[in-house]
């Protein structure tokens, strides 16, 4: 191909992508065959069918890695960096792999979001007792999840609500995923030696009211933010579990002991994010489906041309453990008890099943086996 037409194509491609708000866009290099993937909405999609011949690889590969100012002589070691296309900046990380170099572009966010925390969708119980929960003049408030979660959306919302002139707010990120007016970030840097335990013990130093910990991933770093949290901050930060009440276990687990935990811990909220139903397309499913002990009619994901496999968009699902005196008993006794009121991420999730904004089958996917 033409170098010029080239790189009109590739620019049409992530402009495509852009606009179907995907948020990683993937080159892959095969045996046989050149794949061009995107994902939106948490989901992998085929760009372009039939596939670009394997022979436009090489190309495609000097040109991404022109337009973020890599190597392109080299393809032996992975290089990562960064390119910008239209307002929006992507992060490039290449790999060799058997047949050439995969790469993957990531969006960046995009400011597009107001980040705050009424439209996080969480219920009107669930989003009083988060506020008042930050209002707190210390303790630890986590969100836990996997990768892709919105995690990090549900903390810089809850930074967003604190950023007020009399809040000396700091964060230690890896990296900072979005940058917020008003607030110190830092990034942590391995190659540097900068971990997340050393930026810690030097924000401790900067006069903090409020700190962010991008995420606990170690005894060293949890240890400081139990103690920060115990002297006056306020701390947010993000554990990777699945339930809000294995945040516990895992601070066990890193050395944590329950009588600190107790005295510190706030609140942790789990989450998830589940694709909604295409609005246009959305079909009564043939059966109904047993919910609360009720048969309730549900919804199948078709397709059209507004949406992708008939879902468009996500909406958060939360399960909140609220760190009452009564649970505080039960941390320090070794035995938690999930409160009977409680809304589960699964309860959370069936919810919307009834109410048509998802499918059953989305929420088997994201929770597993429902
Ligand atoms: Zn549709």
């Amino acid at each position: 191909m033409q170098e010029e037409q080239l790189i009109e194509s590739i620019d049409k491609l992530l402009l495509e992508a852009l606009d179907k708000r995907a948020s990683d866009i993937h080159f892959e290099p095969y045996q046989h065959s050149y794949r061009i993937r995107m994902r939106i909405d948490g989901v992998l999609h085929d760009m372009l069918t039939p596939s670009p011949p394997l022979a436009l690889a090489k190309q495609i590969t000097a040109r991404l890695k022109i337009m973020s100012k890599l190597n392109i002589a080299e393809h032996r070691l992975p290089q990562d960096g960064q390119l910008v296309i239209d307002r929006y900046a992507m992060r490039i990380a290449t790999l060799p792999v058997m047949n050439g170099e995969k790469i993957v572009l990531r969006v960046m966010d995009n400011h597009e979001s107001e980040l705050t925390i009424n439209d996080l969708g969480l219920t009107d119980a669930d989003l009083l007792t988060f506020r008042q929960i930050l209002d707190y003049p210390q303790g630890l408030i986590l969100v836990t999840g996997p990768t892709g979660s919105g995690k990090t959306v549900t903390l810089y919302s809850g930074l967003k609500r604190l950023n007020k002139t009399e809040r000396n707010i700091c964060s230690v990120e890896d990296p900072i995923e979005i940058p917020l007016e008003g607030i110190n970030q830092t990034a942590i840097n391995l190659k540097a030696g900068l971990t997340f335990a050393i930026v810690l013990r030097a924000l401790l130093r900067q006069d903090p009211d409020v700190m962010m910990i991008g995420e606990i991933r170690d005894r060293e770093t949890a240890e400081i933010a139990i103690q920060a949290a115990q002297t006056g901050h306020l701390v947010l930060s993000t554990l990777h579990t699945n339930s809000s009440v294995e945040a516990i276990t895992r601070l066990n687990q890193m050395g944590i002991e329950n009588y600190l935990l107790s005295s510190s811990l706030k609140l942790v909220i789990a989450q998830r994010l589940v694709r909604k139903l295409c609005p246009h397309c959305k079909v009564v499913a043939r059966e109904q489906i047993k919910l609360d002990n009720e048969q309730v009619p549900h919804y199948v994901a078709s397709g059209c041309l507004r949406c992708i496999g008939g879902y468009k968009g996500r909406v958060g699902l939360y399960e909140l453990l609220v760190i009452t005196p009564d649970m505080q008993k039960q941390i320090l006794a070794n035995q938690v008890v999930l409160p009977a009121n409680m809304t589960s991420l699964k309860m959370a999730g069936q919810k919307l099943v009834k109410q048509g904004m998802t499918t059953l089958a989305e929420l088997n996917r994201v929770l597993g086996d429902t």
